[in-house]
């Protein structure tokens, strides 16, 4: 079965019109799939049903072929991975913010996720490698670098389904093309869905969700939506 599969999807808060409407896409493995929409279009609220967070009210969500309103909520979250703007970096070693939800992870699989996300030659240069101390009392990573040690420890935890939500705003554009660089390198190996507020930068992902006040739009490739719009 595909990762994800939202299907007639309905949710709305409490007194409010509803957030989402009858919203369905699947996610193919291993491919990156863009949820799109202007502000309010009911992103946000999207990714907080993938986690269980709220449960939707009508359709269904199945993970791999499970009901998620089936399973219980922390094995809905330790098969999903989450990573937003702005990741805060504990005080401590770069190895203990990379290690941080997965600890006794092995030297291969930390070298592996530190390859695809670009930060092996960072660890290269750091004074103490891995045992470098990051953050208030050390090195400052730059916001890409902490964006991409974010979704390096994401990886870590060896996730079936990896979301990211804005996490190139507030980036340099030089940052923010490094970053896609991991992101398209991290949907080789996982299934990403990640939001954007645009159409036009979002051009690699293999398939696009444009949700417009809680409906989904359209959906297709990016020349296909270019096409039609
Ligand atoms: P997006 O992420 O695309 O900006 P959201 O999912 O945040 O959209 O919002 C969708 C709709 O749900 C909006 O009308 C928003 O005002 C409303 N909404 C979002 N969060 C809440 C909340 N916690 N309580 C009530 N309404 C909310
Ligand atoms: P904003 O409108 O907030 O500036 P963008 O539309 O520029 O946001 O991008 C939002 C998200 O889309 C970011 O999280 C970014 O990682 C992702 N993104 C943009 N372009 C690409 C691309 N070519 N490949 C992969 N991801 C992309």
């Amino acid at each position: 079965p595909p990762p994800v599969v939202v299907d007639e999807v309905t949710f709305a808060y409490p007194g409010r019109p509803p957030a989402l409407i009858g919203v369905s896409f699947t996610a193919e493995p291993r491919k990156l799939t863009a949820i799109v929409g202007p502000s309010g279009a009911g992103k946000t609220t999207l990714f907080s049903l993938l986690q269980r967070f709220y449960d939707h009210q009508g359709g269904r969500i199945m993970l791999a072929g499970d009901d998620i309103s089936r399973c219980d909520r922390a094995e809905v979250r330790q098969r999903i991975a989450y990573v937003e703007q702005d990741t805060p970096m504990l005080a401590g070693t770069f190895r203990e913010n990379l290690v941080y939800a997965a600890p006794g992870s092995d030297p291969a699989a930390i070298a592996d996720v530190l390859a695809l996300t670009g930060l092996d030659r960072l660890v290269q240069q750091l004074p103490d490698g891995l045992d470098t101390p990051v953050g208030v009392r050390g090195v400052t990573l730059s916001g890409g670098e902490r964006q991409r040690l974010a979704i390096a420890r994401a990886l870590l935890r060896r996730p079936q389904v990896l979301l990211l939500d804005e996490v190139t705003a507030h980036l340099d554009a030089r940052s923010e093309h490094t970053l896609r660089r991991t992101i398209e390198a991290a949907s080789r190996e996982c299934t990403v869905l990640l939001i954007a507020h645009r159409l036009s930068t979002v051009t690699s992902a293999h398939r696009l969700v444009v949700l417009d006040q809680g409906r989904v739009r359209s959906t297709g490739t990016h020349a296909e939506l270019l096409a039609t719009d």
